[in-house]
Order: structure tokens, then sequence, then C-alpha cells
């Protein structure tokens, strides 16, 4: 596996060797550029969603890393400064739009989640249209925070639990779902069977 499996590093001859090679899976995190409390900065969520995107690609093997989409959702963070939010609207058509260029390149494979919990809702209600207008690329995705948090719960190393408490106050679901992943369960077989979301109608 070549060192460097962010596509957003890579030239372009780079990108098209690893096409060649196998290389046709790409991970896209949705993250945020929000507050996050007084002692972090805004891009905390997109720090996450690079870190955790590079590890889930490694495992799962032939696959780049898209650049995380941020910012993202949210609105209900407006009230501290800095704070960037876009429209549900356009957040869907950016999500769109990465997998129409991906597509185009001869990607077949997108696995596709969040490190914003707030991204969820609208990546979940825009999968049944990707599957519709991309029906050449396989589109995997964990959207769904609340089904599986007492799984992700009980998943979720000891370690993982005290990283999370020292970033936010009360649990998230998405960002235990990301450290487990990273913990070293295979991603989706592992996972409960609705979680791994397959956007194929
Ligand atoms: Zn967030």
């Amino acid at each position: 596996m070549p060192d460097e499996i962010l596509l957003e590093r890579l030239t372009w001859p780079e990108i098209q060797e690893a096409l060649k090679e196998g290389y046709d899976t790409v991970v896209l995190f949705a993250g945020s550029i929000e507050q996050h409390g007084p002692h972090l900065p805004l891009c905390t969520d997109t720090v996450l969603g690079y870190e955790l995107a590079e590890r889930v690609a490694r495992k799962m093997g032939k696959a780049l890393v898209a650049p995380v989409i941020r910012p993202g959702l949210s609105e209900h963070h407006m009230a501290f400064k800095g704070t960037i939010t876009l429209s549900r609207e356009t957040f869907q058509s950016t999500v769109r739009d990465y997998v129409k260029s991906l597509a185009r390149h001869g990607f077949k494979r997108l696995a596709i989640t969040f490190s914003h919990g707030g991204n969820a809702g609208a990546l979940n209600e825009i999968l049944p249209q990707l599957a519709n207008e991309f029906p050449e690329v396989e589109i995997l995705a964990v959207t769904d925070i609340e089904a599986h948090a007492p799984f992700l719960r009980r998943q979720a190393s000891m370690k993982a639990r005290q990283a999370f408490t020292q970033e936010n106050s009360r649990p998230q679901p998405c960002w235990l779902m990301t450290r487990t992943w990273c913990a070293g369960i295979s991603w989706p077989r592992d996972l409960p069977e609705t979680s791994a979301k397959t956007a194929k109608p």
C-alpha cells in the first residue's frame, strides 16, 4: 500500500496508477467547521474525519481518502462565533458532486460516513437519489447513529471512551462508531446488519 492515500495530496498520474492497481474504493467523511467548546479549534471534526478516514481506508485496503467535506450542517452551533454552516441543499449537492466526480474517474465503491453527527440526516436522505443516479458505484454508508448506539457503546474500547470524553461532555455515537472501526472491527461485515447500508434500491 502506498504511503500516501489522501486523494488531494496525490498527483493525477499517481491516482491513475492507483486505479490501475485496483484502488477503486474511496472513503469519504463529512465533517464540520464549528465550535467544539472553549478549548478546541473549529476544525476538530474535520481533523478527526481525516484521521479516521485514513485508518478506515487502510483497513479496507486498496482505498483512497477523499477530501473531508467541511463545513457541514452546523446551524445548531451558530450562536458560537466562527461556526460556518451549509444549507441542507448545498451539503447534499456537494455529496452528490463528489460521487459524480469520483464515478467519472472510474472509482467503483464509495464508503461514506461523517465525523460530525449533524450531517447524518441529510446524508441519509440523499442515499436513494445517489443509488438511482450512479448505479455503477457501490455506495456503502453508515448514517444511522441512534440505532447503533448501544452496539457501539458496548464495542467501544475504554481508551476510545476516554478519548471521546476528553473531546466532549456527552457520548457521541458517531465518534464511538469511528473509533470502533479503528479498534479493528472490519467494516461493514462486523457491524449490525442495518448499520452498513448499501444504497442500492
Ligand atoms: Zn460536530
